[in-house]
């Protein structure tokens, strides 16, 4: 048996064991069917050919033949399944009717006529090649550029298992080649076949790379060979041939695979650059960004851009670490907060991985614990997919964690692409990974900034307060006191009444002076631990005892004691505005309850305190404008209380929940971190706690002014 000859055999058995490999592997689709046929028809050809070629049967010929007809026409209808287009195909009615006349030809006994054979070949490669060239125009009109390049992928491939499987002709013209063109062309149909299984299109770059070298390497292994053979001899120094290649193989591998590898990336993988590309673009860009939601409209956008992903956002986490904001979006429609609760098992498990590719963690639960990738149990990767479905339709994307400098998730990017499946390669996620370590670094840039420019800011405030409070309550005092002096010397009824309305004027003045001092320029923080009980009672019966209201102030904290961390002081004025508020809304009278419980949020142990009046309850304008300095709906109203409440409780941390039903009543909640029991006797009357001075050493302390 010739080379020729052996090449058939093992190159039938070859397109067979493709074909197989097709069918075998999931369930196959239409595309998938075709194919097999395809490469079944090219098997039994080389299989034909080699019977032919070792026994010389006329039959084998005709057989050969018929084989050859149906080939372009097998391709053409796998062109048409691969990317159907919705009219009726013109290529196709034009094969079948070329088809028959075929058949006729290469039956006759003129098929060995050399005008036959020409014209078979024709057919076959004009047929072929118009199929590729209209499957690349088809591809070419997709708005997908992922099917765009899979589309062109697969022409080349075709082009050059076609180009390969010419020189095979060429000999059968009488064209003396070895029979390299059928080992090759073999190559392009395993590569095919590939691209017909895996929809990742990274994957499959990386199957026909590794396809490619490997075929380079095996044909220099054998040209080495070849030469030993050539120049040492024969088959006798088959030994030494062997050591030889092997060791001029093992010398150049690294080398020749690294070069073969970087060529074939150039020349065809561009795919992979357009995210490195997009990164590099967004770090370049993110290094001038101060502001967050700055950097999250250019990364997104970037990402967006780049087309590699159709669906793409940021969720940040909110300053109590309770949840997730939606910070931007592109593609699916996206829940505009998550709980952080809900997203427990994730985020822990994003500190700890950074990226993680949730489209995996399906299939990853289908395996045994031995096959799996992610070494996770079955409950966590349970765990996981129930985190992850509260990213709705983005639930299998790739998620990116936005990591502090502690490891704590400030924020998570997701991106998906749902054209193919496991559509980020391994580098694609590092390259992922990168850009979020550099969005934490901005948005901590970016928090930091803000705070500065608030301090800058209310320094300003607080210095023009001051200025204003000087100019404003001399001339006040002044007129307090003429005001006085009339209302002794007055008795007139009338003018009693304009000098009593001088009089609450100027009071009112004097506290909106006050309030524009204190929310401009708060008494520096004292922090220590506070008894949150201690504090509640204390703030109370100060209020109790005020000749002002005769509500009733219940006060309830049941379980044990509870403790945060702030200013004691601060966190007095912010209780006392908001249970006058409560008293006011009720007229002075009625009952207002307060209530102290511990509260969790996902990871984080918090104290809330409740009050509850049973006063009108809130405007639409008043729900709106709560917390706008100087909203007021009182007469003599500074519309600072609320304000001033806020501020206080977000520099400890936490914040004010508001909810209202008209005609029924309001309930502002104070939330604040839980903090743990201080070590120690309680030394501080009002806070029931231990106080820190502002450097943080542990001080008594006595002596806090009562308001
Ligand atoms: P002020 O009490 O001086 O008006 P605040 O900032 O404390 O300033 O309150 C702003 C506004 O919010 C009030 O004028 C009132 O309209 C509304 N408000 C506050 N607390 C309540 C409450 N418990 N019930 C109804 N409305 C309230």
């Amino acid at each position: 048996m010739d080379l020729r000859t052996q090449t058939s055999l093992f190159c039938g058995a070859l397109a067979l064991a493709i074909a197989a490999s097709v069918l075998l592997r999931g369930r196959p689709g239409r595309a998938q069917w075709l194919f097999a046929a395809f490469s079944v028809d090219i098997g039994l050809w080389y299989l034909a050919q080699w019977l032919y070629l070792d026994g010389r049967a006329q039959v084998w010929a005709h057989f050969t033949a018929v084989l050859v007809v149906l080939m372009p026409q097998l391709a053409l209808h796998l062109f048409e399944a691969i990317f159907p287009r919705p009219g009726p195909s013109v290529l196709l009615r034009v094969a079948g009717g070329l088809l028959a006349v075929m058949v006729v030809l290469v039956m006759s006994p003129l098929h060995e006529h050399g005008l036959v054979r020409a014209a078979v070949l024709l057919y076959v490669f004009g047929l072929f090649a118009a199929g590729l060239l209209s499957l690349l125009r088809r591809g070419e009109s997709s708005r997908s550029r992922v099917t765009q390049r899979r589309v062109r992928f697969l022409v080349v491939c075709g082009a050059s298992a076609a180009t390969f499987s010419l020189a095979d002709f060429l000999w059968f013209v009488g064209a003396p080649l070895p029979p390299v063109g059928a080992v090759l062309s073999l190559v392009f149909l395993f590569v095919l076949a590939e691209s017909l299984i895996r929809a990742r299109l990274v994957d499959l770059y990386d199957m026909a790379g590794l396809a490619f070298v490997s075929t380079a390497l095996a044909f220099s292994l054998a040209g080495i060979f070849y030469l030993c053979v050539v120049i040492l001899g024969g088959f006798q120094t088959m030994y030494l041939n062997a050591v030889l290649g092997g060791i001029i193989m093992l010398i150049l591998f690294d080398p020749l695979r690294a070069k073969l590898d970087a060529y074939i990336n150039r020349a065809i993988f561009f795919e992979r650059a357009d995210l490195e590309r997009a990164v590099s673009r967004a770090r370049q860009e993110l290094a001038r960004v101060l502001d967050a939601d700055e950097a999250i409209r250019l990364v997104l956008g970037v990402l967006e851009d780049c087309r590699r992903a159709t669906s793409g956002a940021l969720f940040l986490r909110d300053s109590l670490g309770a949840g997730f904001e939606l910070g931007g979006a592109f593609g699916a429609e996206m829940p505009v907060r998550l709980d952080a609760a809900s997203l427990r098992t994730l985020a822990e498990l994003l500190s700890e991985r950074r990226v993680l590719d949730l489209s995996t963690i399906e299939k990853q639960l289908g395996l045994v614990p031995e096959d799996r990738t992610e070494r996770y149990s079955s409950n966590e990767l349970e765990l996981l997919l129930l985190s992850a479905e509260n990213f709705g339709p983005l639930r299998r994307a790739v998620c990116v964690g936005v990591l502090g400098e502690q490891k704590d998730v400030l924020g998570i990017l997701l991106l998906e692409d749902d054209r193919v499946e496991d559509a980020f390669s391994a580098d694609d996620l590092q390259l992922l990974e990168s850009l979020g370590v550099l969005l934490a670094t901005v948005l901590e840039n970016s928090r930091q900034h803000l705070r500065l420019q608030e301090r800058a800011r209310l320094a300003a405030l607080g210095q023009m307060a001051a200025g204003l409070a000087h100019e404003v309550r001399n001339p006040l005092g002044a007129i307090k006191g003429a005001a006085q002096l009339l209302a002794d010397f007055e008795r007139g009824e009338h003018s009693m009444e304009f000098v009593s309305i001088i009089l609450e004027e100027v009071d009112r003045l004097d506290r909106v002076v006050g309030s524009v001092l204190d929310y401009g320029r708060p008494a520096p923080a004292s922090i220590g631990t506070i008894n949150v009980r201690t504090m509640v009672e204390r703030t109370l019966s100060i209020l109790r005892s005020s000749v002002e209201y005769q509500t009733r102030f219940e006060f309830s904290a049941p379980g044990g004691e509870l403790w945060v961390r702030g200013d004691p002081e601060h966190l007095h004025q912010a209780l006392i505005n908001l249970l006058r508020n409560a008293a006011q809304a009720m007229d002075g009278s009625g009952v207002v309850s307060v209530a102290a419980r511990k509260r969790s949020d996902g990871l984080l142990h918090l104290v809330e305190i409740s009050i509850t009046d049973r006063g009108p309850g809130l405007s639409e304008q008043a729900r709106r404008s709560l917390f706008v300095p100087f909203f007021t709906t009182k007469s003599g109203g500074t519309g600072l209380g609320l304000a001033i409440s806020q501020r206080i409780l977000a520099a400890m941390g936490g914040r004010i929940e508001v909810s209202s039903v008209a005609g029924v009543g309001a309930t502002f909640t104070v939330v604040l971190p839980a903090a743990d029991e201080p070590a120690g006797r309680p030394v501080n009357e009002l806070t029931g706690g231990t106080l820190l001075t502002p450097e943080g050493t542990r001080a008594d302390a006595g002596g806090l002014a009562t308001p």
